[in-house]
């Protein structure tokens, strides 16, 4: 039996693929689709996504092929009429690596996580279309189009906003499809605009925009995004509002519904939702792609132990903050504020009120000892290692006035604050064995 089935191979299924197989956890990756999407999708990476990826040995090729946003540059007709930024632009400090948002196409960042997990050994199964799942107290059996019977421990929905999964599951989606608010992407080769700015017509403040061409790092291509229903002829949508701007060839097109849903639960028994199949949004802020990325990286270490206590507290951690990306993004989305900052970066996300947060500072980001944090363990902030086996790797020296111990789960959030007497107590609490203690550095 698979321990863990993961349905989809977007960058949620993928993130996850990556943290178990990391772990040498047993797993099987099965995509519907013959072969890997195309289309630009969702092209920001917020800053912690970057530190993600750092973690899961992606960012040096994430930064060496994307880039910092450009400057916005809006028009009437063939007449610069604004310039601006969507972003300030940062320098790194210890505690944020990396700042700034970072522009790739979505077909990238699918790419170089499907390397990263090809090193590991394992390849996502295409066309491969799951049409049923049950389960029982033993385990998930999922059925494949193909009529395979695929039986593991878990199984994880990863599937997009329709998730046939969370439909088998029976899981609500709770919210509102805005049929009438639609918008039209499209990956184009144009002539008449440079590679450094994004180029507007029309207002995005007013939500009167024509359309907006948005060139994307090491490639030829724009992304053109639309009001739509509009112009079904994008040339001629461009001939109307910028003279000198010619569209060469169209890529790739989609149309984009605006959907606020949530799902009403993350996980049923042996199945657990991530990414759009439990929470889908308005493009406002670029959190989709990344709240996916968090939610798999959230639960791939917690699959990994697979104690009961530990896995309840997915749902728990990753609903909460669900539904405040939908709020932000709605509310970004309404206002037509397509800036960037402090609120969209996803730093300040906590599970402050988690069962897991134990302690002044649990549920805080740690947003320090980065180098130390790659890799799959716990970290323990200690002036020595204790006195018992301690899950912990690592042991660092405290944090200037900590007082008490820290231990940092894997995913880089502080668990557990306090004296060291109730460490073990919390260890044993959520399963987490004690497989070894090293030496202090
Ligand atoms: C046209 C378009 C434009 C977008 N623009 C933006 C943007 O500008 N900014 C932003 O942040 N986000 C954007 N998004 C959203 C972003 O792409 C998603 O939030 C992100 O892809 C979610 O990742 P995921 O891994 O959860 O799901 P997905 O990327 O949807 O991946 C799910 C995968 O599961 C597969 N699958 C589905 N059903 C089955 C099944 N039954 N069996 C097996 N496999 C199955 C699908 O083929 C797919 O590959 C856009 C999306 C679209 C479609």
């Amino acid at each position: 039996m698979t321990h863990v089935l993961i349905v989809g191979s977007g960058p949620a299924g993928l993130t996850l693929a990556i943290e178990l197989a990391r772990r040498g956890v047993d797993l099987r990756i099965v995509e519907r689709s013959p072969r890997p999407p195309g289309g630009v999708r969702g092209k920001g990476l917020q800053p912690r996504t970057l530190e993600v990826f750092d973690d899961l040995g992606v960012i040096d090729e994430i930064l060496a092929t994307g880039a910092v946003y450009p400057g916005l540059r809006s028009y009437i007709g063939d007449e610069v009429v604004w310039e601006g930024r969507m972003d300030e632009l940062r320098e790194p400090s210890p505690g944020v690596p990396y700042p700034n948002v970072i522009m790739q196409p979505q077909w990238r960042t699918e790419r170089i996580l499907r390397d990263r997990l090809a090193e590991l050994g394992h390849r996502v199964e295409y066309g491969a279309e799951v049409t049923g799942v049950e389960q029982d107290a033993e385990g998930v059996t999922a059925t494949l189009a193909t009529g395979e019977r695929v039986r593991s421990a878990y199984l994880v929905g990863a599937d997009g906003g329709r998730s046939t999964v969370r439909k088998a599951a029976g899981i609500g989606f709770t919210g509102v499809t805005h049929e009438s608010e639609r918008m039209l992407l499209a990956d184009v080769k144009a002539r008449g605009v440079d590679r450094e700015h994004w180029h507007l017509w029309g207002s995005l403040q007013s939500r009167s925009l024509h359309f907006s061409l948005c060139p994307l790092p090491g490639t030829d291509i724009f992304q053109l995004v639309a009001p739509y229903p509009g112009h079904d002829d994008l040339a001629a949508l461009v001939a109307e509002h910028a003279p000198h701007v010619r569209i060469e060839e169209i890529v790739w097109r989609s149309e984009y519904r605006v959907n606020i849903r949530l799902a009403e639960r993350f996980r049923a028994g042996r199945i657990f939702l991530a990414g759009d199949a439990a929470h889908v949004h308005t493009p406002a802020g670029g959190q989709g792609l990344n709240t996916g990325v968090q939610d798999a990286y959230n639960l791939g270490w917690k699959l990994a132990i697979g104690s009961e206590a530990l896995l309840e507290t997915y749902e728990d951690e990753r609903k909460a903050v669900a539904e405040h990306v939908l709020g932000l993004s709605t509310r970004l989305y309404r206002e037509g504020d397509h800036r960037r900052g402090d609120d969209t970066n996803q730093l300040d996300l906590a599970y402050l009120g988690s069962a897991l947060s134990v302690g002044e500072r649990g549920g805080e980001r740690l947003g320090a000892y980065f180098a130390e944090q790659r890799g799959t363990g716990f970290l323990l902030l200690a002036d020595r290692a204790p006195g018992f086996a301690s899950t912990a790797e690592i042991v660092l020296p405290p944090l200037d006035g900590q007082r008490g111990v820290i231990l940092v789960r894997p995913d880089g959030y502080i668990g557990y604050h306090g004296d060291e007497s109730g460490l073990s107590a919390y260890l044993s609490g959520f399963g987490i064995a004690a497989p070894l203690s090293s030496a202090a550095r």
